[in-house]
C-alpha cells in the first residue's frame, strides 16, 4: 500500500477497490489516508524515514535530531523498547542534543509518549474506515452513505452558539483543509519559494504541523490545557481537538465553553503565523494566551446571557465552568 495503489487494472479486486476509493474521495473522505499502519512492539519500520506517527516522517518533523542520528536507517525497535512500565529510549547521537535540538527532543518524546503501540510484535495494517479494522470492498461501498450522514453531523458539531460566526467559519475551513498553508498551496500547483513552517522552520507547513506539531502551537496548547487543568496536550488529531471533548465530565454548556476556547486558540495560532508571514511581526505565546483569556472573557460574558462568569475563577480555575 505504501507506494500508492500502483496497478489499478491488474486485477478486478484492485479495480473495485480503486473505484470504491474514488467514490469515497468524492465524498470528501481521504481514502488513501484511511489505512493506518499498526506499529507492533518489535516494529522493523524505519524510525526516521517512514511515516508512522504524526503527519510526516520524523526526519522531516525533527530535522535537527535527524542530523545527529548515528544510524539514520535505524528501525523503531532499535530506538524504542515497549514494556508494561512504558517506553524506554535507546538513542545514538553523534553528540548530545543541546539548545533547539534538545527542545526538538522533548517534543519528539512527548509525541512518542502519546503513541499507542499495538499488542502484537510485528506491524499490521488497519482500515480506519471500518470499525473492525478489516478492509472489504462491500464495507467500503456502504461507508459512502454512512460518511455522508456523518459529514452532515460533523457540520452539526461545528456549531457553537458561544463562538463568533467568524470563528465558526475559520474552524470549518481549517477542518476542510481550506486554509492557505504552504503545503496546501503547493498541492494546488502554486509556486512558493519555501514550503517550510514560517514559525519554526523545523518542518513542512502542513495544517497538522501548524496547528499540532509546531513547537509554538504545542507551547500554546500546553499552556491552555494547563490553564484549564486538563493535563497534557497529548498528540490529539485536529478533529479530536476541535470537537471540544475533555477528559472531565462536562455539562453541554461547559463543553461549548471549552470548545470555543480551543477554537480561539487555533485562530490565534493562525493569526500569529499570518502576522509573521505578511507583516513580519513576531508573536509571543504567553502574550497570546493572555489576550485569549482577556478577550474571550469579554466575549463570553456578553454571549452567555444569564450565566455569570467570574474573572478570578476564569483565570485560576476555568474548569469550574465545565460542570457548572
Ligand atoms: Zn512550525
Amino acid at each position: 500500500m505504501e507506494g500508492g495503489l500502483s496497478h489499478p487494472t491488474s486485477s478486478s479486486t484492485w479495480s473495485n477497490i480503486i473505484m470504491a476509493g474514488i467514490k469515497i474521495e468524492e465524498e470528501n473522505v481521504n481514502f488513501r489516508n484511511s489505512f493506518s499502519r499498526q506499529i507492533g512492539i518489535e516494529s522493523t519500520t524505519s524510525f526516521w524515514n517512514e511515516i508512522w506517527i504524526g503527519s510526516s516522517t520524523l526526519r522531516v518533523l525533527f530535522p535537527r535530531l535527524f542530523r545527529l542520528e548515528n544510524q539514520q536507517e535505524s528501525r523503531i525497535c532499535d530506538r524504542i523498547r515497549v514494556s508494561n512500565s512504558g517506553l524506554t529510549y535507546n538513542w545514538d547521537w553523534s553528540r548530545n542534543p543541546t539548545g533547539r535540538t534538545n527542545s526538538e527532543l522533548s517534543n519528539l518524546i512527548r509525541l512518542l509518549n502519546g503513541f499507542a503501540f499495538s499488542n502484537s510484535n510485528s506491524d499490521s495494517w488497519c482500515c480506519t474506515l471500518a470499525t473492525n479494522g478489516i478492509f472489504s470492498v462491500n464495507r467500503l461501498t456502504k461507508l459512502i452513505d454512512e460518511q455522508q450522514a456523518s459529514s452532515n453531523s460533523d457540520s452539526e458539531t461545528l456549531r457553537n452558539n458561544l463562538a463568533p460566526k467568524k470563528l465558526e467559519v475559520f474552524v470549518w475551513r481549517l477542518l476542510k483543509r481550506r486554509l492557505p498553508a504552504r503545503i496546501e498551496l503547493d498541492k494546488r500547483g502554486i509556486d512558493l519559494h519555501s514550503v517550510r513552517c514560517p514559525l519554526c522552520d523545523d518542518g513542512l507547513e502542513t495544517v497538522e504541523h501548524t496547528f499540532i506539531f509546531c513547537k509554538h502551537a504545542m507551547d500554546l496548547w500546553e499552556r491552555v490545557f494547563g490553564w484549564w487543568n486538563l493535563g497534557h496536550f497529548n498528540n490529539l488529531s485536529l478533529n479530536e481537538l476541535l470537537r471540544g471533548n475533555t477528559s472531565n465530565q462536562s455539562s453541554s454548556f461547559g463543553k461549548k465553553v471549552w470548545q470555543s476556547v480551543e477554537w480561539v486558540c487555533a485562530y490565534y495560532i493562525w493569526k500569529i503565523r499570518n502576522n509573521l508571514v505578511f507583516r513580519d511581526k513576531k508573536g509571543n505565546i504567553p502574550v497570546a494566551l493572555n489576550e485569549i483569556q482577556i478577550k474571550f472573557f469579554e466575549w463570553i460574558t456578553h454571549r452567555s446571557k444569564g450565566k455569570k462568569f467570574d474573572w478570578h475563577i476564569w483565570l485560576s480555575n476555568p474548569s469550574f465552568y465545565l460542570t457548572n
